[in-house]
């Protein structure tokens, strides 16, 4: 099964897209993560921020052996890294690093200090983009924890789409769960949660580059704050 999959991916990639994409519109996040991996198995993986930790418990329950994938750009607030690893303690699940080819020392020796400041755009590719599309090699599918109610620009976000820059399936399992929804489960589930959520950060990316909002500001004015950027990249 799932290598006819995998090779119809391969060839047809606009089939079983468009074909998940009605039967899991609607779908239980939990019934998405099991589509993929009874769909991919082992070529299915997970990635986290590990702003919240709602995918990964989900993941727990029903997926325990799927990989995933934190993205350690070398800037991280020290409490993501923390949250990371209490929930890969909680919740067995095998968490996969990837990390820049640069490191943040080699990154200032050869585009200068603090390049977030003046070029975020490759301070992101370096750090985000390219490691994740490394990750990402040998999967076919990969699942995120977008929802279309985090920001106008996420809107459109597909339960199951079609990743055409890195030819794999793109899963977000929880595109149409809002925050409350986040909120609730996280209470009934006693999730792993990161630190800094209780002093306003709704979105936590890396630490130069991420500030708390006030009540009632986009839950990601926070992110790259004074500027036109909006998105690393990675989610393209
Ligand atoms: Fe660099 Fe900021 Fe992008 Fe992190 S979020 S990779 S520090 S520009």
């Amino acid at each position: 099964m799932t290598t006819d999959v995998v090779d119809t991916v391969a060839d047809k990639p606009a089939d079983i897209v468009t074909d998940a994409a009605a039967e899991l519109e609607d779908a239980d996040p939990a019934d998405v993560l099991r589509w993929a991996a009874d769909t991919f198995g082992q070529r299915f993986c997970l990635t986290a921020s590990m702003a919240d930790t709602v995918l990964l418990h989900l993941a727990s329950r029903v997926t325990p052996d799927v990989d995933v994938v934190f993205l350690d750009t070398g800037y991280h607030f020290p409490e993501t890294l923390q949250t990371r690893d209490e929930a890969a303690a909680a919740y067995g699940l095998r968490i996969v690093t990837a990390r820049p080819d640069l490191s943040v020392e080699d990154q200032a020796v050869l585009h200068g200090p603090d390049l977030f400041a003046r070029d975020p755009d490759l301070c992101c590719a370096i750090r985000k983009v390219a490691p994740l599309d490394q990750a990402l090699a040998p999967y076919h599918a990969w699942g995120s924890g977008l929802r279309r109610d985090e920001a106008l620009t996420r809107r459109n976000v597909p339960v199951v789409g079609w990743d055409a820059g890195r030819g794999k399936v793109k899963l977000n399992p929880l595109a149409r769960w809002t925050q409350d929804d986040v909120d609730r489960y996280a209470e009934r589930h006693s999730v792993v949660v990161h630190p800094l959520r209780a002093l306003g950060y709704p979105s936590i990316g890396c630490a130069p580059c991420t500030r708390p909002v006030a009540p009632g500001e986009d839950p990601r004015a926070g992110r790259w704050a004074g500027s036109a950027k909006t998105e690393c990249g990675i989610h393209r």
